[in-house]
């Protein structure tokens, strides 16, 4: 049994002055895993959203920024007013055909690799806006990695979007993600 006061230790092999000593607590000492895995566990639990938001969906978006939802779970919680600095575009509300080049500017200049979740049936479909300046989906002009649909979805539907988009990054099932490996395999 050993002294119940004294911490275990592993012996240790090789230049023992030059080794720290292993606890034997039941920690694991290391890992094994691929780099693509390891920063995709990175980037899924530290999206930094840009709020795209136009109309009143952007309002429901404030309600999931609220400590009562505590995106901080999911590590969503930085939002960011410059593409720059984010990587999650979060098209929030009706695009007009007079704000379709803003957002895909937007889009143009955020980090890689990014992600797009579009909330609330105007961003999806156009909605009930079945009207000649009104974009009838976003994806008319940038991929669209998770719908979420309502009118306005309410905070815990964006949230399960969230969750969705870390479930697509994790398999490496986002737009972006695809598009690299197809440029991978066709060698360039
Ligand atoms: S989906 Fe509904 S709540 Fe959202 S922007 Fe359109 S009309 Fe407003």
């Amino acid at each position: 049994m050993g002294d119940p006061g004294k911490t275990p230790t592993l012996p240790v092999q090789g230049n023992a002055s030059a080794r720290a000593p292993h606890l034997k607590d039941g920690d694991p000492a290391f890992l094994t895993t691929r780099m693509d895995a390891l920063l995709d566990a990175a980037r899924k639990n530290s999206l930094w959203p840009f709020p795209f938001g136009t109309a009143c969906c952007a309002i429901e978006f404030m309600s999931f920024m609220m400590s009562h939802y505590d995106i901080s779970r999911f590590g969503a919680e930085v939002v960011r007013f410059s593409p720059r600095q984010s990587d999650l575009l979060i098209v929030a509300g009706t695009v007009t055909d007079k704000m379709a080049p803003v957002m895909v500017r937007i889009y143009e200049q955020m980090a890689e690799p990014k992600y797009v979740i579009s909330m609330g049936v105007c961003a999806c479909t156009g909605g009930f806006y079945r009207a000649y300046h009104v974009v009838q989906g976003i994806d008319e002009f940038i991929p669209v990695d998770v719908y979420v649909p309502g009118c306005p979805p309410t905070p815990e539907a964006l949230l399960q979007g969230v969750v969705k988009l870390q479930e697509m990054i994790a398999r490496g099932e986002t737009h972006y993600q695809r598009a690299l490996a197809a440029a991978r395999a066709a060698g360039r």
